[in-house]
Parts: structure tokens; sequence; C-alpha cells
């Protein structure tokens, strides 16, 4: 039988396993279990980026492969806590709005909604809201699960070490020494902690979510930072420290934690809404999708588009490494 190793078993290398097992590949996923952005408590699945409305060319099929893959899950009996609910993106002013409207392609689902129609109150600062029914949210750290799960991959608990096309060196739990040699295929999707212990210098950017007793709006808002449902009761996140060319570990300074509440405030009446915790997590931009020189294989860099493309990215990865095997 065919067979590949996939390094991170973040929402990037679990997609990965997950199709390659689709394709007739026998899977090895190693995987640090330190610091995955993946196990962020709520992510929104909204192709609309940003505060200008980018859109990512590949933002529609991105979202609509995520909520298939979701559907597929659940009907193979690993449901995962998620919601298309739609997602309102509050907009303050017209200048604002134009800017969006230049970005939004005609074939995304998208409608300008007055105040009458706005699904959840919104305070009077916004003047615009634009609501995008396809959108919604997802459980980051049950999605990897189930997708790990689903693909039925031999999970190693290990730090890959050293790699070629050919062989990972892995320490594992206790320093033991696990030689992953004549391996077919490796792939590495080691996110933000993967990249920096590869000593590359690309831009991770660090954020948090306050996680909330209850959801503190009916559907999920975002503008600089995010409301969104989850699996136990809501979250308010963003990702807003300042950028920087390694992943540093998750901290939440006072002045971060002032400004994101001041950021959900502007979003919606916080009043009555407890904090039950606190996630931090490190992404990783600039995305590097394929083979490199020595052979092995990359999906990272999915910045804050992990939910939104990783799943599609994933899939078209695993074919290139199937017609590679064949
Ligand atoms: C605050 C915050 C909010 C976010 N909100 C959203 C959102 O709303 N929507 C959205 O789509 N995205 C969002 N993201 C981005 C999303 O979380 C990331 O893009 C995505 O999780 C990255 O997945 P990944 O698999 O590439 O990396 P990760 O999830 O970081 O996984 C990498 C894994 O690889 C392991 N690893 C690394 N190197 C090695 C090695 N050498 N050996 C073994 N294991 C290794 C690590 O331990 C880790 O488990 C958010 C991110 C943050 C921080």
């Amino acid at each position: 039988m065919k067979s590949a190793l996939v390094i991170g078993g973040g929402i990037a290398g679990a997609s990965a396993a997950y199709f390659l097992f689709r394709l007739g590949v026998q899977v090895t996923v190693i995987d640090a279990g330190v610091h995955a952005a993946s196990s962020v408590p709520s992510a929104l699945i909204n192709p609309v980026r940003g505060q200008s409305g980018g859109v990512d060319a590949r933002a529609l099929e991105g979202m609509a492969a995520t909520w298939a893959l979701l559907r597929e899950l659940e009907a193979a009996g690993h449901p995962v806590p998620h919601g298309q609910t739609g997602v309102l993106r509050p907009v303050p002013h017209d200048q604002a709005r134009a800017r969006f409207e230049r970005n939004l392609p005609p074939e995304l689902p998208h409608r300008w909604l007055t105040r009458a129609e706005v699904p959840t109150p919104l305070p009077p600062s916004w003047n615009h809201a634009l609501w995008l029914p396809e959108a919604g949210w997802v459980d980051g750290s049950a999605f990897t699960r189930a997708l790990l799960e689903a693909s039925g991959a031999t999970v190693v608990r290990g730090r890959a070490q050293e790699m070629n096309g050919r062989w990972v060196v892995v320490d594992g739990e206790g320093n033991d020494r696990i030689s992953a040699r004549s391996t077919p295929q490796i792939i590495h999707c080691g996110g933000s902690i993967g990249s920096s212990w590869r000593h590359e210098t690309r831009i991770h950017r660090r954020g948090s979510l306050l996680t909330l007793d209850r959801a503190a709006t009916n559907v999920p808002l975002s503008f600089g930072a995010y409301l969104a449902p989850s699996a136990t009761g809501g979250v308010l996140g963003a990702t807003y420290e300042t950028p920087a060319q390694r992943w540093s570990p998750p901290t939440l300074p006072l002045a971060s934690l002032g400004w994101l509440l001041n950021k959900g405030e502007t979003l919606a009446d916080l009043g009555g809404v407890r904090v039950t915790g606190r996630w931090t997590g490190s992404r990783l931009s600039e995305l590097r999708n394929g083979q490199d020189g020595n052979g092995v294989w990359h999906l990272s860099g999915l910045g804050s588009k992990g939910f939104l493309l990783g799943p599609l990215l994933a899939r078209a990865l695993a074919e290139r490494v199937v017609e590679a095997l064949a």
C-alpha cells in the first residue's frame, strides 16, 4: 500500500492526512503537540477579509469545500460543532463600504442590510452592514481531531528534527529516536512553530480569544475583532499583535486585553456576558504550497484563512502527492 508521512497535525496536516487516506494512501502523522493555531475554539469561515473586504480568488471554492468536508465528517460519524449561520460584517462609514464594494465579486452571495434588517442589534456607530449568508463558524480543535480520526492515520507524538525527501528523524516522548527511512512522500505542515523550528524567516502574528459563557450576538460579527458562537458558549477574538519574524510563546499583555475588550464593545453590548477563559495562538503568513528542492512537500502559511482555504489546498496537494507516488 502507498504510504506518506505528514508532519504537523493542525488543519493543514489533518486535512492532508484525510485526503491522502481518501486516495488510498496509508498516513503517519508526526505531531509535536505544541502550539497548534488550529486549536482555536471558534474560527470564522469568512470569505470577506479584513477591514477593506478583500476576497481571495479561492475563497468561494474554499468555503464550499470546508462546509462539504464538515458534512462528510458528520455522515461518517465524526460530528464537529459548527454553524453555517451567516456572518455579519458591520462597516463603519461610506468610504469603508466603497472599499468593500470594490472587492466583492458578483458571484459571492452577499447583501447590504438596512438597520431594520440586521439579525442582531448593532451599536449606532456602524453605518452599514454586509450580510454573508453562506459564511459561519467552526470549532478548530474538534475539526482537526475529527479529520485525524477519520483518516485512520497513525499519530506519533514527537518532533521531527531532521528531514529530507526520503526520511525523517523524530525525537519522541522520552527522547526516543525513531527513524522513518524509505518513506516515499513527506508533507510538512508545521504552522507557525514549525516554521520557527526550521529557522525560516516568515511573518508570525499572535492573537487571542476570550471564551464567553454564551454567544454575545445572534450571528457571528466581524470587523477588527470577531464575536462568534462556540461549542460551549461564545468567543471574542482577534489577531492583532505586532507581526514578528519568529513564533513566540502565547501571552496576552494587559494592553492587548484592553484593546480586545474595547473592540468587542464596539461590536455589541457585552453587558451580562461572562469571560470563562482565554486562548492565544500564532498564525503564519506567506503561503507555501508545493514541493521543495529536497523533495519535501509543504502546506503552511495559511494566515487568517486556515479553515477557509486549508481543506481545499490540502485536497489539491494530496492529489499531487498521489501522482508522485504512482
Ligand atoms: C487568534 C487567531 C484567530 C484565528 N481565527 C481564524 C478564523 O477565524 N478563521 C480562519 O480560517 N483562520 C483563523 N486563524 C488562523 C488559523 O488558526 C491558522 O491559519 C491555521 O490553524 C494554521 O493551521 P496549520 O495546520 O498550518 O498550523 P497549526 O495549526 O499551527 O499546526 C501545526 C502543528 O504542527 C506541529 N509541528 C510543527 N513542527 C513540527 C515538527 N517539526 N514535528 C512535529 N510536529 C510539528 C505543531 O506542534 C502543531 O501541532 C486564526 C488564528 C489565530 C491565532
